[in-house]
C-alpha cells in the first residue's frame, strides 16, 4: 500500500520543489530567469483572466479579450507630482484623469485644449498614456509646460488587435494608466479615476461631480456628430436610483455606457481584484464595469440625477499631415514658424514638395476675388 503511493509522493515532491524554485527565482527580479518567471506569471494571469471573463460573460469572439503577456509593453517616461499651477487642496479627493493619446496632426491641439480645461480643476493628476513605442519628447515638453502633476507613459496597442476592423483604441493606454495608479497611489488619500479621451469636451462642473464617487458613478454623455440619432446616452434614473439605460446601440451590453460616462473610486477598484478592461471595441466599458462586480443599485447617478449633460463625445476633423517647404523670404518670421509647425506635428518638411508656402506683401490684393 505504502509502496504503491511512492511514485505519487515523488511527483508531489518534484512539483513542490519546482514551485519553490520558481518562487525563489521570481524574487530575483533582475536576473534573466527572474524576468522569464515574471513573463510566465503574467501569461498565466492573463489567460486565467481571459477564461474567467469568457466563461462568466459567455463571450465567444475570435480574438481573446486580453493579449498574450509578450504583446503588452508599458514604459514609464516621466512624472511630476508638483502642484504648481494650482495649490493642492488636502480636504478634496484627488482626480486621476487617464487620457490615451497618439501621434497625429491634431495631437498638440487636443492637448492644449484639454489641459486648459484641467488647469481649472483642483487636485488633478493627469495620466497621459501614449499609443506609441517610444516616449514622445513633444508630449513630454507640453506636459512639463502645463505645470500640473502628471504621469507620462507609453503603451502601444498590441499588434494582434491592429488588424481588426474595429480596433480597441486607447485600451492599452487606459490599462497602463490604471495599473500605474493602483501601484503608486498613496492609500491614505481618497481618489477617483476618470477615463477622459483627449478629443472630448468637458464642462468644469463634471469634475466636482465625479469627485464624490464612492464606488462607480454614472452620468449622461452628449454626442456631437451623432448622424441623426438623438446624440444622448444616459442612465435612466427613478427616485434617485439607476434603473436602466438609454443608448442608441445596446448590442447586448449589461452596462451600455460611454467611456466618458462613468468614474470609479480608487479604493473600490483596489477591492475588485478582477478589474480589467478588455481589448474589445465597443465593449470596453461594459466588460470593465462587469469586471468590477457591481449591480445597478451600486451605480451612483451624478449630474443632478442624470438630468444634465456635462461631457460631450466630440471629434476633431482629422487630416493627413501636409508636406510643406519654404525657399524664399527666409529673412522673415516664416522659416521659424514653419519649423514650429513641423515640431508640433502639424506639417512635415519636404524639400521636394510642391507645397511652397504662399506669399503676399504690402497689403496687395494677391489673388482675384473668387466668390462673386
Ligand atoms: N487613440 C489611441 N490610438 C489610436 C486611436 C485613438 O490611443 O490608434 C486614443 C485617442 O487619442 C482617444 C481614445 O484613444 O483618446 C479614443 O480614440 P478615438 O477618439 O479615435 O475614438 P472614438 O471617440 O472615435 O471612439
Ligand atoms: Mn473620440
Amino acid at each position: 500500500m505504502y509502496l504503491r503511493r511512492l511514485p505519487l509522493m515523488f511527483a508531489w515532491l518534484v512539483m513542490a520543489s519546482l514551485v519553490l524554485i520558481l518562487f525563489i527565482l521570481s524574487q530575483t527580479q533582475y536576473s534573466a530567469i527572474g524576468m522569464a518567471v515574471t513573463a510566465i506569471k503574467n501569461e498565466v494571469t492573463n489567460s486565467l483572466k481571459n477564461s474567467y471573463f469568457e466563461t462568466l460573460l459567455n463571450i465567444h469572439r475570435k480574438l481573446p479579450l486580453l493579449p498574450p503577456a509578450d504583446q503588452i509593453h508599458i514604459s514609464f517616461c516621466n512624472s511630476s507630482m508638483d502642484f504648481k499651477a494650482r495649490p493642492y487642496q488636502p480636504h478634496k479627493p484627488l482626480l486621476y484623469i487617464v487620457t490615451p493619446t497618439y501621434t497625429r496632426r491634431e495631437q498638440v491641439v487636443e492637448m492644449v485644449r484639454m489641459s486648459h480645461t484641467l488647469l481649472h480643476v483642483d487636485n488633478v493628476i493627469w495620466v497621459m498614456a501614449e499609443d506609441a513605442d517610444k516616449c514622445s519628447p513633444l508630449v513630454e515638453s507640453y506636459l512639463q509646460r502645463f505645470q500640473m502633476p502628471y504621469v507620462h507613459l507609453v503603451s502601444p496597442m498590441p499588434t494582434m488587435y491592429k488588424k481588426e476592423k474595429y480596433k480597441p483604441r486607447g485600451v492599452a493606454s487606459r490599462r497602463a494608466g490604471l495599473d500605474w495608479i493602483l501601484a503608486h497611489h498613496d492609500a491614505s488619500k481618497s481618489a477617483i479615476v476618470y477615463f477622459a479621451d483627449d478629443d472630448n469636451t468637458y464642462d468644469l462642473k463634471l469634475f466636482e461631480e465625479i469627485r464624490q464617487t464612492q464606488k462607480v458613478s454614472v452620468f449622461p454623455v452628449g454626442f456631437v456628430g451623432s448622424k441623426g440619432s438623438p446624440g444622448i446616452t444616459s442612465p435612466i434614473v427613478k427616485h434617485g436610483k439607476v434603473v436602466g439605460f438609454s443608448d442608441d446601440w445596446f448590442a447586448s451590453r449589461v452596462f451600455p455606457v460611454d467611456m466618458a460616462g462613468f468614474a470609479i473610486n480608487v479604493d473600490f477598484v483596489k477591492s475588485r481584484k478582477n478589474a480589467s478592461m478588455p481589448f474589445w471595441a465597443g465593449y470596453e466599458e461594459d466588460v470593465f464595469i462587469q469586471s468590477l462586480n457591481v449591480d445597478l443599485e451600486d451605480l451612483e447617478p451624478l449630474a443632478n440625477d442624470c438630468t444634465e449633460i456635462l461631457v460631450w463625445h466630440t471629434k476633431t476633423v482629422s487630416d493627413k499631415t501636409p508636406k510643406v517647404k519654404i525657399t524664399k523670404h527666409l529673412d522673415t518670421n516664416l522659416k521659424t514658424l514653419v519649423d514650429d509647425a513641423v515640431f508640433k506635428g502639424m506639417d512635415t518638411y519636404d524639400t521636394k514638395s510642391k507645397n511652397e508656402l504662399k506669399y503676399c506683401f504690402h497689403g496687395e490684393k494677391c489673388d482675384k476675388y473668387s466668390n462673386l
